[in-house]
């Protein structure tokens, strides 16, 4: 269109830069809000890099350029060339004064407006994930998963590919999506730690970033049938480097991306300083004693019970720190964890609960070595040991003692940006009721 340059392009944050008044700049983005009255359109369009206001007169695009830009609906697509300058009334104090605009795409009426229900809002959630909290959430998500990446390259821990098609039910198969892979029984990945495992002996120190898949039926804030999980093997590692690494990992994490997520954050309900604050060492408490805590408040638990996400709540409610959960019931949990030694009752592991009620975020815990003791577990969970085959391999050739931890990114994500519920930290969620859009 005329007036509208073909080159260069302006991203939004240079209009909004300290010396950007008075430039001319081209940018391009989308319509969040529009309004005319009186021959003058006022804009808001957002692109990649922000939002600012754009005015456009009558007079300066002209009548036929003026009634395209003005029938522009929410989420439509435009090109605006034209003058920045001051303007104390608009959010960013600035506003373009548009020279000239080109529609890209007008769009049809956008169906996304307020105070629509959860439903509908999900049913249209390849839409309603353009709102400045979804927009602001899933930045912070990238940024805690470029933070997790950084921090594992400089403690050189490798990256891995374990494979999601799988026909180990590697937790004992009772959550594991099942499908048919070629007449035999597949299931969905729910942990990579057995291949990461099996990678150790090579590698030392390996992670991996994978869809994991649990077909949990209860409908916690805190579940997803599919969630990003992060995973982490260390050779030569006991409990206590493990509880060390873990807690270094977080710290680094909150820290960085407390730093470079500051407006996010904020946008989001999450002050950063409440992440800058999180420091090592992260306190420790025994299971056993939690049970006991928990008893005392009135809590219907006794040893041996599992904690669900409302007992981890009332544990950690007031908490400012994340806490480290240790020494579980042996039942409880996965048949690869070490039993403690002098107590074969409890398992090496650890979970990190996430302060404010957030709860379980990490699972951790040293991997058992002792082919007796791994398949009288698998056996009184109902497993089918022959699958294990492999596995019981990698303790036949050099076995070392050896760690590492679970880590649900969208856990993190949802105590990080405060979400109410898991969903909401992940664009497209998957859980009992829905796996579309
Ligand atoms: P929970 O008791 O909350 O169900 P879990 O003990 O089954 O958790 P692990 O098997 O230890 O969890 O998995 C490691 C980590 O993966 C957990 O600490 C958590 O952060 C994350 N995670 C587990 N299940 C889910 C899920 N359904 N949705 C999202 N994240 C999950
Ligand atoms: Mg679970």
């Amino acid at each position: 269109m005329a007036g509208v340059p073909v080159a260069p392009i302006d991203l939004i944050a240079r209009a909004l830069a300290p010396d950007a008044i008075g430039r001319t700049v081209t940018v391009r983005g989308w319509v969040v809000r529009s309004r005319s009255s009186g021959g003058i359109l006022f804009l808001r369009m957002r692109d990649r890099s922000g939002a600012v206001q754009v005015t456009a007169k009558k007079d300066a695009l002209g009548e036929a350029a003026f009634r395209a830009a003005e029938a522009v609906q929410i989420e439509g697509a435009i090109r605006v060339h034209g003058t920045v300058s001051e303007d104390p009334r608009a959010p960013e104090k600035r506003e373009i004064k548009a020279i000239a605009i080109e529609v890209v795409d007008a769009g049809q009426p956008f169906p996304i407006f307020k105070d629509q229900t959860e439903e509908f809002l999900l049913d249209n959630r390849h839409l309603t994930i353009r709102s400045t909290e979804h927009v602001a959430t899933f930045r912070v998500k990238a940024a805690v998963l470029r933070a997790l990446r950084a921090f594992l390259e400089r403690e050189n821990v490798l990256e891995m590919t374990p494979p999601i098609l799988t026909g180990n039910a590697a937790e004992g198969g009772s959550e594991a999506f099942t499908f048919d892979y070629f007449g035999r029984p597949g299931y969905l990945s729910q942990t990579a730690q057995l291949y990461l495992e099996a990678m150790l002996a090579p590698h030392e120190r390996v992670f991996a970033v994978t869809p994991s898949f649990r077909a949990e039926k209860s409908r916690t804030p805190r579940h997803l049938t599919e969630y990003t999980h992060l995973e982490v093997e260390l050779a030569w590692c006991d409990l206590d480097g493990l509880l060390a690494f873990t807690e270094r990992m977080l710290v680094s994490v909150l820290h960085d991306v407390a730093t470079t997520m500051a407006p996010e954050l904020t946008l989001v309900g999450r002050d950063p300083a409440e992440l800058l604050a999180i420091t090592p060492p992260f306190p420790r408490v025994e299971y056993g004693d939690a049970v006991e805590r928990l008893a005392g408040e009135g809590f219907p638990v006794k040893w041996g019970d599992d904690l669900g996400s409302t007992e981890e709540r009332a544990l950690t409610l007031t908490a400012k720190q994340p806490t480290f959960l240790l020494h579980f019931p042996t039942e409880l949990k996965a048949f690869y964890m070490l039993r403690t030694p002098g107590d074969s009752r409890t398992v090496q592991a650890a979970d990190v609960l996430a302060p404010e009620g957030f709860g379980e975020i990490v699972g951790a815990s040293c991997r058992e070595g002792d082919i007796g003791h791994l398949t009288e577990r698998l056996q009184a969970i109902g497993a089918n040991v022959n699958e294990y085959a492999w596995y019981f391999d990698l303790r036949r050739h050099g076995n070392v003692p050896h760690a590492g931890f679970g880590l649900g990114v969208e856990r993190l994500v949802r105590w990080i940006t405060r979400r109410e519920h898991i969903r909401d930290t992940t664009p497209f969620p998957r859980t009992p009721s829905r796996h579309t859009p």
